[in-house]
Formats: structure tokens, sequence, C-alpha cells
């Protein structure tokens, strides 16, 4: 597949808005220190104040079109607000879904929903900020999901499972993912699966139970268990059976807000590593005048720069409405392994400093190892490569 070159560029004058964006964002984050960061960390805290100066100046309506009280940006911009949420130490995982999830509303919603959802979750009255797709026994095999929705009269009746959702305790709504025809009834595997609005705060308790898993990182991640669920049919997003389409878009657009976001950590540990490097005196001389040291910070940064590169490829043609399948996982992918490329290269730099919490470098080292796995593995990136550029035989 050629991709038309003047569509991945991008114009001066975009480039110097772009600047701009960084820069206010990097001061909101200034407020809001490493210290912090590390405090919700070892509490495992959610950063509401942190969330609403980031909604209230707007950044994460950057991609709400204007008619509904967002800044009508593009990927691009959003990925310079991840970006820089990142490089200032921050988690963006808390908050980067209420970017991305309202765009399965905005491209498959009714007029009626886009009126009702998108001006309140623009001035973050509402938080939809939570995708439900991954199932505790299917995996990344994403489309022989089991949650079934069946229809009711005017009402789905929802059952079954799902792992891994995050942020759905600090959100309002959230975008399931469900069976609406049995997987043997359809001849498309993408068919038969549809998505729904949930009103998180309606559900729980009536059909919804809200589990929170202990892990490895603050990510806010829950199982939820559905039993007779019922919501309104109004609540459908999309045609019914062709839900994998609605979340579709909106993934694209998350594996590019999450590789800016893996630039970001990446250049985070490369001025981390580099300015240690410069400080730190062993056997009388900076330990950045040894060559061992500095190379692998060098290709640390050589492979950001090179991540950057194709998280702004796929941002452009996302933007420009063209095909970016492949583009927005190979960002991904490269930028995950980059970051953590790089965080591996600032623990080293810093010896055993690195496992001193007050360094911050541990919590942000295993922040990144996230997105290796989530929201879509290594694997799976490489499989639709070989399979849907390469065009070599489909192996699942
Ligand atoms: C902290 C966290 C937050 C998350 N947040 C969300 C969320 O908000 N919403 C949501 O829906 N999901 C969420 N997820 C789930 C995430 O998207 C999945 O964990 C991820 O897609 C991988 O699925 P899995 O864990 O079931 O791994 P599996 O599918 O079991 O795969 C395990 C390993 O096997 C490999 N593998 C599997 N099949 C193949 C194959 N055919 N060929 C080669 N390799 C293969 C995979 O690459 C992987 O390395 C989150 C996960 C985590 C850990």
């Amino acid at each position: 597949m050629s991709t038309p070159i003047a569509s991945a560029e991008t114009s001066a004058e975009k480039l110097q808005q772009i600047d701009h964006i960084r820069m206010a964002v990097r001061q909101l984050c200034s407020k809001f220190g490493e210290e912090y960061w590390l405090d919700m960390d070892r509490t495992l805290g959610y950063p509401t104040d942190f969330v609403q100066e980031l909604t209230k100046a707007g950044f994460l309506g950057v991609l709400i079109p204007e008619q509904y009280g967002g800044s009508g940006l593009g990927v691009l911009e959003a990925a310079a607000v991840m970006e820089e949420v990142c490089r200032s130490g921050a988690h963006a995982g808390v908050c980067h879904a209420q970017m991305y999830v309202m765009g399965s509303v905005l491209r498959h919603g009714t007029d009626d929903q886009k009126a009702a959802y998108l001006p309140k979750i623009a001035n973050g009255e509402l938080r939809l900020q939570s995708f439900g797709v991954t199932e505790p026994t299917t995996g990344s095999n994403t489309t022989s999901l089991k949650t079934v929705a069946k229809r009711d009269g005017d009402e789905y009746v929802i059952n079954g499972q799902k792992v891994w959702i995050s942020r759905i305790e600090h959100s309002d709504l959230m975008v399931l993912l469900a069976r609406t025809m049995d997987r043997d009834k359809v001849t498309k595997k993408t068919d038969g699966l549809s998505a729904f609005i949930i009103d998180v705060k309606a559900a729980e308790g009536n059909g919804l139970e809200i589990r929170p898993i202990e892990s490895m990182i603050n990510h806010h991640s829950c199982e939820l268990f559905f039993d007779d669920l019922r919501i309104p049919a109004e609540n459908l997003l999309g045609q019914e059976g062709k839900g994998f389409k609605v979340i579709l878009d909106g993934m694209n657009a998350e594996r590019i807000l999450i590789a800016a976001e893996c630039v970001g950590d990446g250049r985070y540990f490369i001025e981390k590593a580099t300015d240690y490097a410069k400080e730190r005196v062993v056997f009388d001389r900076p330990i950045g005048q040894n060559q061992g040291v500095q190379f692998p910070i060098a290709r640390a940064y050589t492979q950001v720069e090179a991540a950057s590169l194709m998280v702004e490829k796929a941002a452009n043609l996302f933007d420009s409405g063209l095909p970016c399948g492949a583009e927005a996982n190979m960002a991904k992918m490269l930028a995950s392994e980059a970051s953590w490329q790089a965080g591996d290269t600032c623990m080293q730099t810093h010896g055993g400093f690195a496992f001193a919490k007050e360094y911050h470098i541990e919590r942000k080292f295993r922040e990144t190892r996230l997105y290796q796995i989530a929201p879509i593995s290594t694997n799976l990136i490489l499989s639709f490569v070989a399979e849907h550029v390469l065009d070599m035989p489909r192996s699942y």
C-alpha cells in the first residue's frame, strides 16, 4: 500500500500551532510535579484535580468538533497533548480515553446521541473514558467475545464478563462491545457484535458489578460482571451487528495517541538519563564520558525520534480521513518498544538509584511497559502487518 506523501506531512503553520499547545500543556503539568504522581501511585489514588484542570483547559476535548463545544482539532494536536503529559512525568493513562472513546459517538452516533453526549463530554460534565472490549476467556481474539446483548422490547439485556476495563470507576459512561448474534450464525466474524453506551452509574448494582484488579501500575482497571443488565435500546451505537466497525475507528485514534504517550515517556527517560550521566561522577569523571553509558542513550534517542515520525505520519493520515490502520499499529509498536528501551537505558544509567522511588524512574518504567501489551500486543500488530500490508497468509 503506498501512502500519499503530502498527507503525511505537517505544514509549518500547523507545527507552530502545535508548539503553542505543547507549551500550554507543559505549563499546566508543571503544577503537578513528580511527587504528586508518586503519591498517586503509592496510594492508588485518582488524580481528579489534574484531570479537571486538563479538561477545563480544553485539552481533553481537542478532538470534539467546535459545534459540540470542543476545539475541533485533529489527532496530531491530541498526540502533542498526550506526549507532553507523559514527558512531564505524569501518567496519561488516567484520562487519555476521554479524548478518543467519544470518537465512536462522533462517527457512529445518531444526531440525538451526539447532541446529548458530546457537549457534556467536552466540558467534563460527563466522563466517557471506558472502553469495554476485552474478556477473560477470549483475550486478543476480540471477534469471538461472549458477552451477550439480547433485544427485549425497548431494551437490551446484557450478560457476560469483561476484564481489564480501565477507569470505569472514574467514568459516567462506557462504550461496550457485546454479541447480538451467535458467532456460528454470522458469515463474517466481525459481524454480530454491537456497540452500546452504558450509563455506568445507573448500571452499577442493577446488573453490573465492578471489581478492581490489583495490578502492577495504577491504571484503575476492573473486572465487570453483567447479570441481566437492562439498558434502553436507544443506547445502541451505530447499526446492530456492526459494532466492530464502531470501535475500530476509535481504536486507530487510541493506538496513535498511546504511541504519542510512549514518545513522551521515551523523551522523559532520555532527558533524565542524559542529565544524570552528565552529573554523576564515578572514577573521577562523569559516567556520561564513557561510551558504554553514552551509546545506549544515543541509541534510545534515535529510536524515539524515528517512532515519533511514524506517530506523525499516522496522525496526519487519520486527520486526512485516509486509511491509517497499518501506520497506527506500526506507530504503537515502534513507540512502545522505543520507550521501553529508553526506560531500560535510564534504569541502567542510574545504577542502584533507579530503584529508589524518589527518582520516579521505576514508576514510569512500569507504566510504559504496558504499551507492548495493551491496547493491542506486539505480536498481533506484527500479524496485522504481515497479513494486511505484506499480503502473507492469514495465521489465525
Ligand atoms: C493495565 C491494562 C489496562 C487495560 N485496559 C483495557 C480497557 O480499558 N479496555 C479493554 O477492553 N481492554 C483493556 N486491556 C486489555 C488489553 O487490551 C489486553 O490485555 C490485550 O489486548 C492482550 O490481550 P490478553 O491480555 O487477553 O492476552 P492474550 O490474548 O491472552 O495473549 C497473550 C500473549 O499471547 C500472544 N498471542 C495471542 N495470540 C497470538 C497469535 N495468534 N499469534 C501470536 N501471538 C499471540 C499475545 O501477543 C500476547 O503476548 C487492558 C490491559 C491491561 C493490562
